[in-house]
């Protein structure tokens, strides 16, 4: 026997007809590509994206067509977003911190029909568009520019295509929430990009749970300002998830140097935030530099690799603002698990309470973790034993893209590539990456922990750890630091700093210095290029 409950279908477009509806006045503020800021509401963003997915419709778009973007998070780009997946086509982010081989790669096993990128990216669209020759149509995210559009006889303009479109258009019928609704790729550093296909039910059951207390916590009386790219894994959620609790968003455009955030987060009251930690490195660094204050900010989150606790600390400390930490993946939607205390350790002392704060945080609802060891044995949920986490819930990725990459489960499970500890309440640490991790004499050191406590030294700005071979223990821990500008230290500071810290074995081998760290296209550290580098620097030993 069914229920007998109204059979409505989970589908992104009843996210913006929602805030369109019940808060259409609330504002969207949107840094532009080419400068200036447009400031606009909900009730016109859903009135454009229904007139764009129109025009789709009269350029003959069929359902689960695939439609690329290469933008910053900005309105237009909002407005894609929903006429795309509204439309029952499939919204294609793509990164434009991708090389262009890449970007060929994607946009071809992906057959794009039609490319919006922001005006920033016309020198790369230049250079790819003849390879590309699946797109009917690279269209500029900007009003038509004369002068342009002499010069690029086969560029269209976004606001001319919108225009195409009829007044009065309704989403179509039919559509089932299982359909597909997005698709990121990957950014792995070896091998092709995977496709990740989301659907509309995974993208709308993901958002309400984000939204959710012990997750992100939105409501209408917040004001979000995502730094994390609507490029990848869709703003970690927050593209839909602002809409469905009427939120007011700030999209901050290209600008995302510390000035320029300090700037929006003070002028438009922003409440929340959310992005990687080398983000946030940036703005620290110009808030101590300019003695500026967030009034405004409560809380932040940040993930996408491993917060360092004199982040947390330094945000709660100097600036009143609380760090969520998270952990997620592409495959994952992405969030898989959000730090935030429960009861029974708000009884705990502050330093105990600020212990809890610094791992990755516990799954939500919807989402199950597990660790096990090579030999696919459940480890125990002690807190101390590590192992690589699988993961399966309802966000979580079943097949990539046209099945390339091969299968993503095992036995039921997704393998996340991170190795973990996870506690009775489910609390993970993530102690590493599996292909980062250093095994020394047979025994594990993790890179992370190396990592986190070389940025609390007060000359280092950021740091790496890798394993370099080594001939009597197989690997050892290397370290490489970028100095903060103006500061030095020695080999010997450092080493010492570690000292008591961690086990003696620990403490790393030798210490290099750069001016820079080689970062992936979703500011990841590349990891695999400094053991290129460096990874024999001990042999001689
Ligand atoms: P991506 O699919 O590009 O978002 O990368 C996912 C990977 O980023 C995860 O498998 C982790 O290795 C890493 N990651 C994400 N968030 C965190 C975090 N809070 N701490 C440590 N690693 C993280």
């Amino acid at each position: 026997m069914h229920g007998l409950m109204m059979d409505r279908q989970l589908l992104i477009s009843a996210l913006i007809d929602h805030a369109g509806k019940y808060h259409g006045d609330t504002e969207v503020v949107s840094v532009n590509t080419t400068g200036g800021e447009t400031r606009t509401n909900y009730a016109t963003i859903r009135e454009r994206a229904l007139k764009l997915a129109s025009a789709f419709e009269k350029r003959g778009m069929k359902k689960s067509d695939r439609i690329a973007t290469l933008a910053w998070n900005n309105h237009r780009h909002l407005e894609l977003y929903y006429a795309i997946s509204g439309q029952g086509l499939v919204c294609h982010t793509i990164n434009p911190r991708l090389h262009p081989e890449q970007l060929i790669y994607i946009a071809t096993h992906a057959e794009d029909r039609i490319l919006f990128f922001d005006q920033t990216f016309l020198p790369i669209i230049e250079g790819v568009r003849e390879k590309l020759p699946g797109i009917e149509a690279f269209v500029l995210m900007e009003p038509r520019n004369v002068e342009l559009a002499e010069r690029l006889p086969w560029l269209e303009f976004y606001e001319d295509f919108v225009d195409s479109g009829n007044d009065g258009h309704a989403w179509p019928d039919g559509l089932d929430e299982r359909d597909a609704s997005s698709l990121c790729y990957t950014s792995g550093t070896t091998g092709n990009p995977k496709g990740v296909l989301y659907s509309h039910r995974s993208t709308l059951i993901h958002a309400m749970m984000s939204i959710s207390p012990d997750v992100m916590n939105f409501s209408a009386r917040d004001c979000l300002l995502p730094v994390v790219p609507m490029f990848h894994v869709n703003a970690w959620g927050m593209a839909y998830a602002a809409p469905m609790v009427g939120a007011k968003l700030v999209l901050p455009g290209p600008g995302l140097d510390g000035k320029s955030l300090v700037n929006l987060y003070n002028r438009e009251k922003v409440t929340m935030s959310a992005g990687v930690p080398t983000i946030w490195q940036g703005l620290i660094a110009h808030l101590e530099a300019t003695g500026e204050k967030l009034p405004y900010l409560q809380r932040t989150v940040v993930g996408g690799s491993a917060c360092p606790p004199a982040m947390i600390e330094k945000f709660r400390k100097d600036y009143d603002v609380e760090v969520l930490h998270a952990w997620g993946m592409t495959e994952l939607s992405p969030l898989g698990t959000v730090n935030n205390l429960k009861n029974k350790h708000l009884a705990l002392p502050e330093a105990e309470q600020l212990q809890m704060r610094l791992g990755q945080g516990r799954p939500p609802f919807g989402i199950e973790l597990g660790v096990f060891d090579d030999d696919d044995n459940l480890l125990p949920n002690d807190g101390e034993t590590q192992g690589n986490l699988y993961c399966r819930g309802f966000w979580v990725i079943n097949q990539y893209f046209r099945g390339d990459g091969g299968d993503p489960l095992h036995d039921g499970w997704f393998p996340t590539g991170d190795v973990a500890t996870l506690d009775e309440d489910g609390n993970m640490v993530i102690r590493d990456r599996s292909k980062d991790i250093i095994k020394s004499g047979g025994e594990w050191i993790s890179t992370v922990d190396l990592e986190n406590l070389a940025v609390s030294h007060p000359a280092i700005a950021q740091a790496a750890v890798i394993a370099a071979r080594h001939p009597k223990w197989d690997e050892r821990p290397l370290l490489i630091v970028v100095p903060k500008a103006g500061q030095s230290f020695s080999e010997d500071d450092m080493k010492a700093f570690y000292d008591g810290k961690v086990a003696k074995w620990w403490i790393p081998d030798t210490v290099v210095t750069v001016d820079a760290l080689p970062l992936g296209a979703t500011g990841k550290i590349l990891k695999n290029v400094l053991r290129e580098k460096f990874g024999d620097a001990l042999m001689g030993n």
